[in-house]
């Protein structure tokens, strides 16, 4: 997709980010397709097109295949290590420094709002740099192998063994079906409660509960921005929609 050309922000909405002492952001896979990563909603680019994400991402399908699941988030691993962060996280851990009460609640697996200097990032759906033994929960205990540069991804890799009790790891991401981890649930809550505006990027605004959080800002009254070239089941809702991209929407809202 072609970012949309610049134009200026709704100059409410700036002020609104310009006023916030306590904002939120809620952040998708939207964010991070601008550096490369693609969304699951995306044109298909990889060896990986043929599947559908929501039949890897699940508990059954890693009984049922767990050399299959486990080169699918190998390969999401690996094309994260090599994104960047864009100018769109870029612009949000600048707002952090000026906004230390401001909470960032990502949706998104990648380290990317990390390696762009935001600290304190919710993570709602885990990581793709926390695997844990699917029977006893340890992580590894040594960093794991990355797969390289050179050719295809593999389709099938057998996920290496606990060193604790033999058991297999698994990918620390939450998977469809699964319960949201109670911490970072419960801290997205304890955000969106605070928060005095809510700014909603990249996010299709369909997986649960996650999709939840901006009907609760709005219950009390907190304005709610959607940033997202694309309309979304929030967009009829939102305070103020501007269809345009992370990138190149962030920084002309956020103040320097
Ligand atoms: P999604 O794939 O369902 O939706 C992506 C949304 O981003 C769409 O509404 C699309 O219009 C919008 N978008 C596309 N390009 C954009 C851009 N440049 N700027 C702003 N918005 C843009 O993603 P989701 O809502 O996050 O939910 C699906 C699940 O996908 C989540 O659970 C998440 O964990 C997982 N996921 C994460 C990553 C990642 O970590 N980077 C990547 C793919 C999927
Ligand atoms: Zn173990």
């Amino acid at each position: 997709m072609n970012p949309p050309a610049p134009m200026d922000p709704p100059a409410e909405v700036r002020a609104w980010c310009q006023a916030a002492r306590r904002p939120c952001v809620l952040s998708g896979a939207g964010m991070s397709a601008e550096s490369g990563v693609p969304t699951f909603r995306d044109t298909p680019r990889s060896l990986w097109a043929r599947f559908d994400p929501a039949t890897l991402a699940t508990p059954e399908a890693y009984e049922r295949d767990p050399a299959l699941v486990w080169a699918w988030y190998q390969w999401r691993t690996h094309l994260v290590r090599r994104a960047q962060p864009n100018e769109g996280h870029v612009a949000l851990a600048r707002w952090a420094r000026s906004r230390p009460e401001l909470r960032i609640v990502t949706q998104n697996v990648d380290d990317l709002h990390e390696r762009a200097g935001s600290p304190e990032v919710i993570h709602l759906h885990g990581s793709l740099f926390a695997a844990r033994c699917v029977a006893c929960g340890r992580p590894p205990s040594q960093p794991l192998a990355s797969l390289g540069d050179d050719g295809p991804p593999p389709l099938r890799l057998l996920p290496p063994t606990c060193a604790a009790c033999g058991g297999l790891l698994r990918p620390g991401v939450v998977w469809f079906g699964e319960a949201l981890p109670p911490g970072p649930w419960q801290a997205a809550l304890d955000a969106v409660t605070r928060c005095d505006l809510l700014v909603v990027v990249g996010t299709s605004g369909l997986v649960h509960p996650a999709a939840s959080l901006p009907a609760q800002a709005l219950a009390r009254g907190v304005p709610v921005v959607e940033i997202n070239p694309q309309p979304t089941p929030l967009s009829p809702l939102a305070s103020r929609v501007w269809r345009t991209t992370a990138a190149v929407g962030l920084p002309q809202l956020l103040p320097d």
